[in-house]
């Protein structure tokens, strides 16, 4: 062979080492690119979103109101909530069906989908952060899991080795459906965590299992607990596979009643807000958390189908839930049987069912509904549940949670560290893990700015060019934001969002004022073509804002709530010695209710908190002392006496106490 033809060879084993290593390498950063830009939803595809998530990985959280309570739950609340599970047996469940341990099956029927609720939190950590502790031990759960799945690929320790009935025999109530979207959800935040599928493909093989014997055309099912049909269209987006998204639509709006195998009512479908089409539903009369899910689901086929009538019945319900039946903490669900929505109006206080779940579920919702409109009413209600009803659900020290968030107490409320049906812990878990994800979103015209907290975003436009945002501010304690912007983009916007507390805003570009009004309850464009370290200040006015029922709350007539930000405050009887709070009466001039408050930061009480103050009176002797009932009106508080209130999220934390939300109050003169 000559010189010329062994240097052909040679150009030509090499170029042919180059462009396969080019392609092996192409192929890599493309799937690598792909699990990279996913977020706590990812709607990057999706026609009928308008917002799209950033990832978890892309926004730092620095110091700030949020930072220690996302410490806490990594170092604290993952690690002791899965010695837990250990110690009541529900990862031993799963070692069991594998023949790694000889023991009984313990726990609730539903209680597999507390271990993959804890799973995805322990993922979704790992999305933020590289964690080789965290990733062992959560792998080495994985593969316990995943021991256990039968050859079929059906995996439910309760129905397994013949504990409980046979496997799909009571959709009504054996949460199988329910228990697999927690497996979908959990497979699918390790794969965007670090690009392994083992736990998806685990979840998708069930799935396909479920879908072979159910559907159009095949036996009929039903989700006895909504939460399949959001993990299925995620699955959607995650595989690109229509096959999971028609099954959601299934679910959602066509099933076949009259060819179950087991009967039940309307009503039935009512209370587990499934079965029926969900664009039948007209108001919410369902378990609070059953219905947040399902409505979940509806959303995110709505993001993919673009269908009218999803949407239409999405903001009759919205509207049903915002006006008539939510918490003033963004808290849901009013009655304790069926832990279910009220009738409208119909919000106990003591009473208050608000499982800390309905409330994730609440933010979940307004999440996707954010997603889909870009409009502000829906981040409002998020901002509502995180500061209060959400964040009530877990202690200071993050080790002990709510499952019941009441807006009054006699003082027998205690957060536990554990409860037999321990779905709230690691659904407060994933939550904190996800926050990160929430803070920005993206759409064609720029970058979205949902909540504050001092944070990093760094990550890229829609056109692919790059974007850093640093966010500082001590949020919600002081009312100030600063923003600075560094882009390879020269023009675009950034959507700031205004407060619907904030009675007037105020926004700086390079410290000029801008002349335009920023209404509460929107988001502000600020479109320009950006400079090199040009900077945004917000400043909203942030009094103490009094919130008065709508008078058809009966159980709220004559009484107020203290709100400052976000946060809604309450009475706590660790302030106070020797008064009952139940006798506190709150003087208000109603022209100016605001007048005669004080604030005051305590950076030793409570984590850190805002107290507010302010001069109130209380009745001579305690209305205790008083008749039931009297022909007489009661006499008028005299007394004098400084009111002291808290973040109502804080209470609890000091030992057994009273609280109360709502305050009776009286016209000052
Ligand atoms: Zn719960």
């Amino acid at each position: 062979m000559n010189k010329i033809a062994i240097n052909i060879l040679i150009f030509v084993f090499l170029t042919a080492i180059k462009i396969t290593s080019q392609v092996d390498k192409k192929d890599l950063s493309h799937g690598d690119k792909i699990i990279k830009e996913m977020g706590i939803i990812s709607t990057s595809s999706s026609p009928f979103s308008k917002l799209h998530d950033v990832p978890i990985h892309a926004v730092k959280i620095y110091d700030g109101f949020w930072s220690p309570r996302l410490r806490k739950n990594k170092d604290v609340s993952i690690p002791k909530l899965l010695e837990l599970l250990e110690e009541h047996g529900v990862v031993d469940n799963f070692r069991r069906l594998s023949g790694r341990k000889n023991v009984k099956r313990r726990g609730a029927l539903f209680t597999d989908s507390d271990l993959f609720k804890w799973m995805e939190a322990a993922a979704i950590v790992l999305q933020s952060e590289n964690d080789a502790k965290l990733k062992a031990t959560l792998d080495s759960i994985i593969d316990d899991v995943l021991a256990a799945q039968g050859e079929d690929g059906y995996l439910n320790t309760f129905h397994q080795k013949d504990v409980g009935e046979k496997r799909f025999t009571n959709f009504y109530n054996n949460h199988e459906l329910y228990c697999l979207g927690h497996l979908i959800q959990a497979g699918i935040a390790y794969y965007r965590a670090t690009g392994d599928k083992k736990l998806l493909n685990g979840a998708s093989k069930y799935v396909d299992y479920v879908i072979s014997l159910f559907g159009p055309g095949k036996k009929q099912c039903f989700a006895g607990h909504p939460e399949i049909e959001m993990a299925l269209v995620e699955l959607y987006r995650t595989t690109r596979e229509k096959k999971y998204l028609n099954f959601a639509d299934y679910l959602l709006n066509h099933v076949e009643l009259d060819k179950l195998e087991e009967k039940h009512s309307n009503e039935d479908y009512d209370i587990i807000f499934s079965g029926l089409p969900f664009t039948s539903r007209k108001e919410f009369k369902s378990h609070s958390v059953r219905g947040m899910y399902a409505c979940c689901g509806a959303t995110d086929l709505y993001m993919e189908t673009g269908d009218s009538q999803l949407w239409k019945t999405l903001e009759i319900l919205w509207k049903d839930m915002t006006q008539y039946k939510m918490y003033v903490t963004g808290g849901v669900g009013s009655r304790y049987i069926h832990e279910a929505f009220g009738n409208k109006y119909e919000l106990p206080n003591e009473r208050a069912y608000t499982e800390t779940c309905a409330a994730i579920g609440n933010i979940m919702l307004n999440w996707r509904m954010l997603n889909a409109s870009g409009e502000a009413r829906f981040a409002e209600i998020m901002e509502r549940a995180f500061y209060n009803g959400f964040l009530s659900g877990v202690s200071l020290k993050g080790d002990t949670y709510f499952y019941r968030n009441p807006l009054v107490s006699f003082g027998d409320n205690v957060r536990q560290p554990w409860y037999n049906t321990t779905c709230c812990p690691p659904n407060i878990q994933r939550t904190f893990a996800k926050l990160p994800g929430y803070l920005y979103s993206t759409s064609k015209e720029g970058v979205w700015i949902n909540f504050y907290q001092s944070s990093e975003l760094n990550w890229h436009l829609e056109n692919g060019k790059e974007i850093k945002l640093t966010q500082t501010t001590n949020y919600p304690w002081k009312n100030t934001v600063d923003i600075k912007v560094n882009s390879e983009s020269k023009e675009f916007s950034i959507f700031v969002r205004i407060p619907e507390w904030t009675p007037k805003a105020y926004i700086f570009v390079n410290d000029k004022l801008l002349p335009e009004i920023a209404a509460p309850s929107t988001y502000f464009e600020i479109h320009r073509e950006w400079e090199k370290n040009d900077h945004i200040r917000l400043e909203f006015e942030m009094p103490i804002r009094i919130v008065f029922p709508n008078p058809r709350i009966r159980e709220d007539l004559g009484t107020a709530a203290l709100q400052r930000g976000p946060v809604v405050y309450c009475l706590e009887s660790s302030d106070y010695t020797d008064v009952s709070i139940f006798d506190i009466v709150l003087p208000l001039n109603s022209s100016d209710p605001k007048v005669g408050f004080n604030e005051s930061f305590n950076k030793n009480l409570l984590g850190g908190v805002i107290m507010v103050k302010k001069q109130a009176l209380i009745y001579k002797s305690s209305l205790e002392e008083e008749p039931l009932y009297s022909y007489a009106t009661f006499e008028k508080p005299t007394q004098t006496i400084e009111l002291t209130a808290i973040p109502y999220y804080a209470w609890a934390n000091r030992g057994p106490s009273q609280m109360q939300v709502w305050i009776p109050w009286i016209e000052k003169h």
